[in-house]
């Protein structure tokens, strides 16, 4: 899960540096199949549920699982980058939200509080502390900012499948759910509206959306529970 992490970790780092305006989301995907081929690894998404591309690409009010095609971006979009990577049969999950050139300040701040939930999440993640813990602190980070978490997509186990139990919703009261034990791995992954919580899927079946329209943001890492600081496994070193 280290070996998958860290591929996870290091093309998604590759597109966000590749991310500008002109470019369009369907490079982005081309990318990431090139590159995990480089690695001997593949797409946890491509087929899952007959999802039909290898990264989810979501811009502005698109939250997750957007298909990547001709879409321009344009200078001033945000754009949510989802991937996992399959590799000796064991999966990394992460994601993130970049801007497109410039952002509005809004746009800034919903970024930040969207990572900053993750840092929150992760930090909460000991031996020890219930499940909960971390869907409370994420849902208290992200509303004392002024936004609002996802109810309808959660966070979730990991490990020889890309969705494993538990299920991590980001919002919830403390002290639910089962007690965190050292050697289990979970994607956590806050999703954050500027306004409403609630969300639509469209009509390609695949792209969610805000159903208010208002921009959206996705941070997500793989994380292993250990005995003291949760071990971040999509993380570049
Ligand atoms: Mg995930």
């Amino acid at each position: 899960m280290r070996q998958a992490g860290r591929i996870v970790a290091a093309i998604l780092d590759l597109l966000r540096r590749r991310i500008e305006p002109g470019i369009t989301t369907g490079e982005l995907d081309a990318i990431t199949v090139r590159e995990l081929s480089g690695y001997g690894a593949v797409s946890s998404f491509k087929g899952y549920r007959g999802f039909p591309a290898h990264l989810c690409v979501s811009v502005n009010d698109e939250l997750v699982h957007g298909i990547p095609g001709e879409r321009v971006l344009c200078e001033g979009d945000i754009v949510s980058l989802d991937m996992g990577a399959n590799v000796h049969g064991f999966h990394g999950d992460a994601a993130l939200t970049v801007g497109v050139g410039k952002i509005s300040p809004q746009a800034e701040a919903l970024l930040q509080a969207t990572e900053g939930a993750r840092t929150a999440g992760i930090a909460s993640a000991r031996s020890g502390a219930h499940l909960s813990d971390i869907s409370a602190a994420i849902q208290s980070f992200v509303e004392a900012r002024g936004f609002s978490v996802v109810r309808e997509y959660v966070g979730h186990g990991i490990g020889r499948e890309m969705h494993e139990e538990p299920q991590i919703p980001n919002f919830g009261p403390r002290g639910q759910g089962p007690v965190l034990q050292k050697g289990m791995a979970l994607a956590l992954e806050p999703m954050v509206n500027i306004g409403g919580w609630q969300t639509k899927v469209g009509s390609d079946g695949w792209t969610v959306t805000t159903a208010d329209g208002s921009l959206c943001a996705h941070f997500e890492h793989t994380i292993a529970i250990t005995d003291g600081e949760p071990e971040i496994l999509t993380r570049l070193d």
